[in-house]
């Protein structure tokens, strides 16, 4: 019993002091320069993605307004209605499925409010309908129309908003991902605003691997300007509150991981007329009004995404897998210090890198731990080929029992987990989405961003994918047509 309490009061003062560091490391970001993101132009069309009615002005609020000022197209996408908010689900006790659908109805009057205030028109906003806090669930294992899933404060598996995009969305990842490609193809915006992949809340890194993926099956890179930006990410923005003086600074543990950040500067004016958006969304302000002013400072904060090239390394060459490894760069780093603490087992979970090549039979990952792994923990990594019309989605794991689940084979070795794929099981692809975890007994305690990675020299062993056109109706055909040209 004493010794519980005495690991009980260790651990609490240990994650306390964690959290000091971190606030301390983000406050000292603030004196840190970052790059201008530049201004807006009038023959810019600029799709703003959010996950949920108050990010499109949380994130890119100025952006909106200064576009509209200047002339250009500005369409705001929410993919759900924030129907689910945690907050109101602890007060709506005994809410049923009604009172969160009228209350999700509530939350998008908000948003029509506030895009109002900054010079949008409700057609310039459109509702996908999809489940709050199901977007993840939806990338990761509900994908195809007959698994649908369903939402935990709705009880619906299809959208139950009128004025969804499509009618009676399927709540599925395909279904999420066509109408996204469908407004991409209607709209055809030359810049696209979306969450940051190391955003930790589910809703919003689940968004932007749609995002991503519809960037890559519609062929927009490099011409599509992309600006990723952060809304969760621990006590992130330091210090909370209003402070329209202040900058937003990025959060410190996302400034050494080979990204870029950009500022983009407000006007006096332009922080009260943002003041006044946020002020729109009643129902958020009384449980995080705090927070939500302090993105209400001196400048907005976008990232950029460079997809990652990986090596071709052929079978012959790679008999020495440790020296193959050391030469191979990290396709991603991730964040040291950032794994949920669950006593010293965290530190065995605490993913530092993902490493990646493919030879003339495999892909091969590798998984750089901070420490030696736990014999505790269950290790994860996700494969996913696109595009999704040809492409498998793979997810190995090995739990600590040592039970492999998935296609192909994984190993656990001092720091590293190792993951061999066979290219043959991801059906015909160009590109790979890939993603790392550690868990213990289902509870997440790290997990990377997802990242694109390209194969380079792969049109040595398979023949190329036809890349689809833009112009090409993205044909998906247990769904049903879509609403609206925008
Ligand atoms: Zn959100």
């Amino acid at each position: 019993m004493l010794l519980s309490i005495v690991a009980i009061v260790v651990a609490g003062i240990f994650v306390g002091t964690s959290n000091l560091r971190i606030y301390r490391a983000n406050m000292k970001e603030l004196k840190a320069e970052f790059l201008p993101w530049g201004e807006v132009t009038a023959d810019e069309r600029i799709l703003v993605v959010a996950p949920h009615c108050d990010d499109e002005a949380l994130a890119c609020g100025a952006v909106i307004h200064d576009a509209v000022k200047v002339g250009a197209r500005v369409h705001v996408l929410l993919v759900t209605n924030g129907d689910g908010y945690g907050e109101m689900v602890r007060r709506l006790e005994r809410a049923g499925p009604k009172t969160y659908i009228r209350f999700g109805k509530k939350r998008q009057q908000e948003t029509l409010d506030a895009m109002r205030l900054l010079g949008l028109t409700d057609q310039d906003v459109t509702f996908l309908g999809y489940p709050d806090r199901g977007i993840s669930a939806m990338w990761l294992s509900n994908w195809t129309p007959d698994n649908l899933y369903t939402s935990r404060y709705t009880k619906c598996d299809t959208s139950p908003y009128a004025n969804s995009f499509r009618k009676d969305a399927p709540y599925c990842g395909r279904a999420l991902l066509a109408d996204l490609e469908s407004v991409i193809l209607s709209f055809r915006p030359t810049s696209i605003y979306y969450p940051h992949p190391s955003d930790q809340h589910s809703d919003h890194w689940g968004v932007q691997c749609f995002v991503q993926q519809s960037i890559h099956e519609l062929r927009l890179r490099p011409e599509v300007r992309e600006g990723m930006y952060v809304v969760h990410r621990g006590d992130w923005p330091v210090p909370q509150g209003l402070h329209p003086t202040m900058r937003l600074a990025p959060p410190a543990c996302l400034t050494k991981l080979g990204m870029e950040w950009f500022g983009y500067p407000l006007t006096k004016e332009d922080v009260a007329l943002k003041l006044r958006a946020i002020r729109c969304y009643k129902t958020q302000l009384p449980y995080m009004g705090e927070y939500m002013y302090s993105f209400d400072r001196k400048n907005e904060l976008f990232s950029t995404y460079v997809p990652v090239e990986i090596p071709f390394i052929r079978a012959a060459q790679n008999s020495d897998t440790e020296a193959v490894w050391e030469s191979v760069t990290p396709a991603m780093l991730d964040p040291v210090g950032d794994s949920v603490k669950v006593g010293f087992m965290s530190r065995g979970g605490d993913i530092r890198a993902v490493k990646c090549y493919c030879d003339e039979q495999n892909v091969h990952v590798r998984v750089e731990l901070a420490n030696l792994h736990s014999k505790r923990l269950d290790y994860g990594v996700s494969v996913f080929g696109l595009p999704d019309a040809t492409a498998t989605r793979i997810a190995v794991s090995l739990d600590s029992k040592g039970k492999l689940t998935g296609v192909g084979t994984a190993v656990l070795s001092g720091n590293t987990f190792d993951v061999t794929v066979p290219l043959d099981e991801l059906g015909k692809w160009d590109a790979l989405m890939v993603c790392a975890d550690s868990s213990i007994e289902g509870r997440k305690i790290d997990r990377t961003a997802w990242r694109i990675l390209l194969p380079t020299g792969i049109e040595a062993i398979r023949k190329p994918n036809p890349p689809p056109a833009l112009d090409r109706p993205i044909l998906r055909t247990p769904l049903a047509p879509v609403r609206k040209p925008l």
